[in-house]
């Protein structure tokens, strides 16, 4: 395994296991198999529901707690300090843990200074290892780095051979933030694992579309966390540290760019509006359930 150091020196694998879209029934099994294939880093996050599955693999596992690195990731209907804080403690609950390796707020809306204060003051006390932010654009970024006390260890991003996020990483460079790509595939979106480009390198290498896709990622110095719920996949994702993309073929990769997302901007204000409107949902929901509970 090769690792990244974040900008506390805390290391981190540079290849990890995702369970976003893994079912509550899939999951356990889901990152036991991960664990045995060799990862070392989950990501999960509390819109997943899937923490307690995590927490149950890890600890059947055997494997001691301090070998994973464990990542979760605050929802925005926890936002703002008190209701950050208390989220924070309930994932651990359900991941099992005294700690975290990394917390990351979600996605850039609503109060997410006070959600940050939270991971702050739970950093300082030893709770959290890192702390940090997850799709924020550049602008936002540079702002959350530059008004906050603890600048953003990792900024996670959608970045996959259609959408690069090369203005993105030299922003994140210059703010000492570490990248980290969610769907390093784009979930096969626009095809990207029979992209022509990209299978023609594969073959040279005698190695798979996603094999080479995550090989770009990790040469760019930008850790990736690809999911699949399938063991062999699992293995074929994780054996990517036996070669390596020449420099004509990474600046083949390069030129794929379309600089745009294959799923949505966060910037569109019909989907901020879906966010709220989910929260809006959600809180009615956690209300109606507890009048429910009282009668
Ligand atoms: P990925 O780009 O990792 O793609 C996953 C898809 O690729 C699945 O359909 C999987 O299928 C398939 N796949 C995996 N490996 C292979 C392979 N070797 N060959 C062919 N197909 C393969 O997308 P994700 O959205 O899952 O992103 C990865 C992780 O990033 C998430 O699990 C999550 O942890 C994080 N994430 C974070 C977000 C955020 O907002 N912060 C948003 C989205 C993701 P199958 O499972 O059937 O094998």
């Amino acid at each position: 395994m090769e690792y990244v150091t974040l900008s506390n020196g805390v290391k981190m694998p540079i290849l990890g296991y995702g369970v976003y879209q893994v079912t509550k029934d899939e999951c356990e099994r889901c990152v036991s198999d991960a664990l045995k294939v060799g990862y070392r880093a989950i990501d999960t996050a509390q819109s997943y529901f899937n923490e307690e599955e995590v927490g149950n693999a890890i600890a059947k596992s055997g494997i001691p707690r301090e070998e994973i690195f464990l990542t979760t990731k605050v929802w925005v209907e926890h936002y703002g300090y008190e209701e950050a804080k208390k989220s924070v403690e309930e994932s651990m609950r359900k991941l099992k843990t005294d700690y975290l390796d990394l917390v990351l707020l979600h996605q850039p809306f609503a109060d997410a200074y006070g959600a940050y204060r939270a991971l702050e003051e739970l950093y300082d006390a030893g709770k959290i290892r890192a702390i940090g932010i997850s799709n924020f654009y550049v602008d936002r970024m540079v702002d959350f780095a530059s008004f906050n006390r603890i600048k953003p260890m990792i900024n996670q991003v959608e970045t996959h051979i259609f959408n690069q996020q090369k203005e993105m990483q030299e922003w994140a460079d210059k703010y000492g933030i570490q990248l980290e790509a969610w769907a390093p595939f784009g979930e096969g979106r626009g095809g990207t694992f029979d992209n022509p480009v990209i299978v023609k390198i594969a073959e040279k290498y005698k190695k798979t579309p996603a094999q080479v896709m995550l090989r770009w990622h990790i040469q760019r110095g930008i850790v990736v966390i690809p999911k699949s719920t399938h063991i062999e996949r699992m293995e074929e994702n994780f054996h990517v540290f036996d070669f390596a993309l020449s420099d004509e073929d990474m600046e083949a990769i390069s030129a794929l760019d379309k600089a745009q997302s294959a799923f949505f901007s966060h910037q569109d204000p019909n989907m901020v509006e879906w966010f709220v409107k989910m929260v809006e949902e959600r809180k009615m929901n956690k209300d109606s359930s507890k009048e429910k509970k009282n009668w």
